[in-house]
């Protein structure tokens, strides 16, 4: 297969964070970048020389975008199998439609994973009331998600007993949903993968990650757990970025469990937030990787050179009365900010993280609270910060 050089033109579907950082990353290495997002104010528009307005459903705006790019890559799975088609008629789309179409609806992509034999969580397909409720009598505690559209713990809705499954169905806007057993849950890890076209992979070491409320607060690099447990997500994230055909990045969501079970919680075929220290931490950062793939050229060492962690920032840190507190924060040594750009900020929208690196997990993992900490005083404690460090190491036995 021919490469694709520098000099050459990548578009992205969707123009958010995650497009805007792969975007920075492209523009280092001399590639022009176009982007289709429905918002015309995206976070990538700074760094992209074209921006097209569209929904990710609108399949002519889909060929404008082709048209003009020799590659066409994705940082949101909800894009329509009609529009990447017309686009793959006009320039390879990376990845391709079939690992987007699988990994889009969360039933789908679970059955999926339970038919090919990865292991995952008990899990039922709810259409009515009386599904979520014949689930919940089957399963116990449960959390029902919305097939489609939700991120972010969105789209969510956790329920105890059957009695509640009206109200969760009206919750979710009376759509379909997956409801998954609840599992208790030991500590949560990614690995992220990444494939060129013609197959070879590289595997990155496993982040340690930690959510609030469905909504990841912070990631370690490298993770701190037994090695068997590390290689067996490895191997496990790898199989499934080769089952599936991925050409580009694929992140896999673990949970480990309080009884020692590995198991898949869910898949996304672009780069991810739990991997955004990969940019401090590895010979590679995983946006430098994802242009690398698509573009098929040699990978990137995806080793840890300096362990890295990262926090995020959501918009509650500029809705406090106070506001953040840049200075203070970027005096913490090996720290740095990342603001995505965006216009105005709301409650849970990810408007930027920090990053710091350290001489081993732990001391990076303090500094960026230590960094978050002077950032916004006033939201830090609804994190419980203080219980991260010591969380590391519980469970390396
Ligand atoms: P999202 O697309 O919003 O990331 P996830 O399915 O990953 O959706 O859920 C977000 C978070 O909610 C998970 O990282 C985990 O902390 C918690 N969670 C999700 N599913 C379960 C479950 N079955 N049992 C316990 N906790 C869960
Ligand atoms: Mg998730």
């Amino acid at each position: 297969m021919t490469p694709i050089l520098p000099g050459a033109t990548i578009g992205f579907l969707g123009g958010g964070q995650l497009g805007r950082m792969t975007a920075f990353a492209a523009r280092s290495m001399g590639y022009d970048i176009h982007v289709l997002d429905p918002d015309p104010n995206c976070a990538a528009r700074a760094v992209a020389s074209k921006t097209i307005t569209a929904s990710f459903n609108d399949v002519a705006a889909a060929v404008e975008l082709a048209k003009g790019c020799d590659v066409i890559t994705l940082e949101i799975e909800q894009i329509s199998a009609a529009a990447l088609d017309a686009a793959a008629d006009h320039a390879p789309v990376r990845p391709g439609r079939a690992p987007v179409y699988i990994i889009q609806d969360r039933l789908r992509q679970k059955n999926w994973l339970r038919n090919n034999s990865f292991p995952v969580g008990d899990f039922r397909e709810a259409h009515s009331a009386q599904d979520i409720s014949d689930a919940v009598t089957a399963m116990g505690a449960s959390i029902a998600k919305s097939c489609h559209g939700g991120y972010d713990g969105r789209g969510q809705v956790r329920i105890k007993v059957a009695s509640e499954a009206e109200n969760t169905l009206e919750l979710l806007g009376g759509r379909e949903c997956i409801v998954e057993q609840h599992l208790d849950i030991a500590l949560e890890l990614s690995v992220l993968v990444a494939r060129r076209p013609g197959g070879e992979t590289v595997v990155y070491p496993a982040s340690r990650n930690h959510h609030t409320h469905g909504v990841l607060t912070w990631a370690v690099i490298p993770a701190v757990l037994p090695a068997n447990v590390l290689s067996e997500a490895a191997a496990l994230a790898s199989a499934i970025a080769t089952s599936l055909g991925i050409v580009g990045l694929l992140a896999v969501e673990f949970f480990y469990t309080q009884n020692g079970r590995l198991l898949v919680n869910e898949l996304a075929p672009r780069p991810h937030n739990t991997y955004h220290h990969s940019e401090r931490a590895c010979g590679a950062s995983q946006f430098e990787q994802l242009v690398r793939a698509v573009c098929d050229l040699p990978f990137g060492s995806t080793e840890v050179i300096a362990p890295s962690a990262m926090i995020n920032l959501l918009g509650e840190v500029w809705l406090q009365s106070e506001p953040p507190n840049i200075t203070h924060t970027l005096e913490v040594p090996a720290t740095r900010l990342h603001l995505y750009g965006k216009p105005s900020a709301r409650e849970g929208r990810k408007m930027g993280h920090l990053t710091a690196t350290g001489a081993n997990p732990e001391e990076a993992l303090q500094r960026v609270l230590t960094g978050y900490d002077r950032l916004s005083p006033a939201t830090a404690p609804a994190l419980e910060l203080h219980l991260a460090v010591p969380m590391l190491r519980a469970h390396t036995a």
